[in-house]
């Protein structure tokens, strides 16, 4: 595949997976094809919000392309904020007040468990496929650490003792639900296309 659009312009995610890929494809961003545009997002569930993203861009560039959708599922808030994420304390989309509305509703709450679950769709050659990637843990009890954004410093994945907060990039990547996501997308790309 010569050309595959990243359905984002976040630089960051499209370094990561320029880094994960190499010379396999040519991922370009939005912004390579000078679209500055917010695109829809209006389903209830990840899945459909990335194949809502990914159809988009198919439809208008006629390009092969992707798109990502990423949720927190805390299982004592019945799997919230989820598709909410990024905007659970309001549209502002503040990360802060984000953690601060989670770490409020789980005052008394001594189950912690959570998930982050990262899904991709793709489509190329008229054809949709799905990758999905998670990581398991438990909500810290107040925020730990600095790297990193979104809800990183209440999450610590299981079999770790720090935060996604305190550790680097590289050794959140190797675990982390988007890092899973992406290694999926790669070895379908390397293999099948
Ligand atoms: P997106 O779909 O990748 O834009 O993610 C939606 C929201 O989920 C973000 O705004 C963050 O609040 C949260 N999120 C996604 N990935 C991560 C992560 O790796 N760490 C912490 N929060 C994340």
């Amino acid at each position: 595949m010569e050309k595959l659009v990243f359905a984002t312009n976040n630089y960051h995610k499209i370094d990561e997976i320029r880094h994960l890929l190499g010379s396999t494809c040519n991922i370009c961003g939005l912004s390579d094809l000078n679209f500055a545009e917010d695109i829809p997002e209006n389903q209830t569930t990840l899945e459909g919000n990335a194949l809502e993203k990914a159809r988009f861009v198919y439809r208008k560039f006629g390009l092969p392309c992707f798109a990502d959708d990423t949720g927190l599922e805390i299982d004592a808030l019945g799997g919230e904020p989820g598709v909410f994420s990024a905007r659970y304390a309001g549209e502002e989309k503040n990360s802060l007040k984000n953690i601060e509305k989670v770490l409020t509703k789980m005052h008394v709450v001594d189950n912690r468990r959570a998930r982050f679950r990262c899904v991709i769709a793709l489509i190329a050659d008229d054809k949709e496929y799905l990758f999905e990637g998670t990581v398991t843990g438990e909500i810290l009890r107040s925020p730990v650490g600095d790297f990193g954004f979104g809800y990183d410093s209440i999450f610590k994945a299981d079999g770790y003792e720090v935060s996604f907060a305190q550790m680097s990039l590289t050794e959140k990547s190797k675990i982390s639900h988007r890092g899973k996501a992406i290694e999926k997308l790669t070895e379908f790309l390397r293999t099948e296309k």
